[in-house]
């Protein structure tokens, strides 16, 4: 009998892990430097793609690239990051300013467009971004995403280039064009609890992941880019950013040192 209620315990324990779709129950079978091939072929992907992803060209803009490596690397220098020293932490900027969009690659691949970058007020604003993005490589969300999405044979197919079609894919869903591998609420908002916590440990204004939402919404938030666009909504993560900031008892006001406004102006 003892042994009968073990087994039906067992198995209950196991229907509820299974019915949990949340990040914190996947059990990663992608290492992390299986993240950064990934991220590097995804990477030469876009490269390979100018019309659709037209990379700003780093000989031409040398003070854009080094201006935004710079917001990076004083996040990686935070202590807060998990792989600062196994991912790339490459930051790449997409010229197009019709796109208010950043997305992360697995392995520490970061790409930013113009119109985002044009659209924030405050470097604070987009340190907040940045802030998210770095999260959701370090914590390894797309990964994660892919493999239940995708199954880790067909994922280790595709780092061995066997699957070359499944590629671009993947990097239509990361790069936020397509529903195919949304974040899950719970990711997006680990992202955004991260990037406060980061923030917390430099001179920005901790909780500037929620002012890009604000300005959404005080526009009429009609044109609300795809990366945010699905859940949670973004009243919702202004909130939860605002409470992860009390909890930290970290600073929210504006550092917004002039140069983001020079950094602008070297852009196209
Ligand atoms: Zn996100």
């Amino acid at each position: 009998m003892i042994k009968r209620i073990t087994l039906v315990l067992a198995v209950a324990l196991s229907f509820t892990a299974c019915k949990k779709d949340d990040n914190k129950e996947t059990v990663l079978l992608f290492s992390p430097e299986q993240d950064k091939q990934l991220g590097a072929q995804l990477k030469a992907e876009i490269f390979a793609n100018p019309n659709e992803y037209p990379v700003l060209d780093e000989a031409k803009y040398p003070f854009a690239y080094e201006y935004i490596r710079g917001l990076k690397d004083s996040i990686l220098n935070t202590g807060k990051i998990g792989y600062k020293d196994e991912f790339a932490w490459e930051v790449y900027i997409i010229q197009d300013d019709s796109v208010l969009n950043a997305f992360a690659s697995p392995g520490g691949y970061i790409f930013f467009y113009t119109g985002l970058i044009k659209y924030l007020d405050n470097e604070d604003d987009l340190m907040g971004v940045m802030g998210h993005e770095i999260a959701h490589a370090d914590r390894r969300h797309s990964v994660k995403q892919m493999q239940r999405q995708y199954g880790i044979s067909l994922l280790l197919n595709i780092v061995l280039g066997k699957e070359p079609g499944q590629l671009s894919q993947i990097l239509a869903g990361v790069a936020g064009n397509t529903a195919g591998l949304a974040f899950s609420r719970d990711a997006e908002s680990e992202a955004d609890a991260y990037s406060v916590e980061y923030l917390s440990q430099t001179p920005y204004r901790c909780d500037g992941a929620k002012t890009f939402f604000e300005k959404l919404s005080a526009a009429g938030g009609s044109t609300v880019p795809k990366f945010l666009s699905t859940h949670p909504p973004a009243a919702d993560r202004v909130v939860e950013i605002e409470n992860k900031a009390i909890e930290l008892g970290c600073d929210t006001t504006y550092y917004s040192p002039s140069s983001y406004q020079t950094f602008k102006n070297s852009l196209p």
